[in-house]
């Protein structure tokens, strides 16, 4: 990561926004597996509502991400 990328305030933001999503993804899996182990099906069933909601978020989050570092600071990352 370049000087010019660190200092800007929207790569903080972007870049927190997905690593936020990334750890809720984490704990929802988490949850997941022990609620599959408990046969738990009504938190099954809501965590896997979630898991999706969260890695559509956490898509979103990474695709502004990238589309930012390549419009404003001119980098493209591979996606
Ligand atoms: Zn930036």
């Amino acid at each position: 990561m370049n000087t010019a990328m660190s200092e800007c305030p929207e790569c903080d933001r972007l870049l927190s926004q997905y690593q936020t999503a990334t750890f809720e993804q984490a704990k929802i899996h988490d949850a997941m597996d022990e609620a599959n182990y408990l046969r738990d099906r009504a938190s099954t069933r809501r965590l896997t509502l979630e898991a999706y909601e969260v890695t559509s978020r956490r898509r979103g989050a990474r695709a502004a991400l990238a589309r930012h570092n390549e419009t404003v600071h001119g980098i493209v990352t591979v996606h």
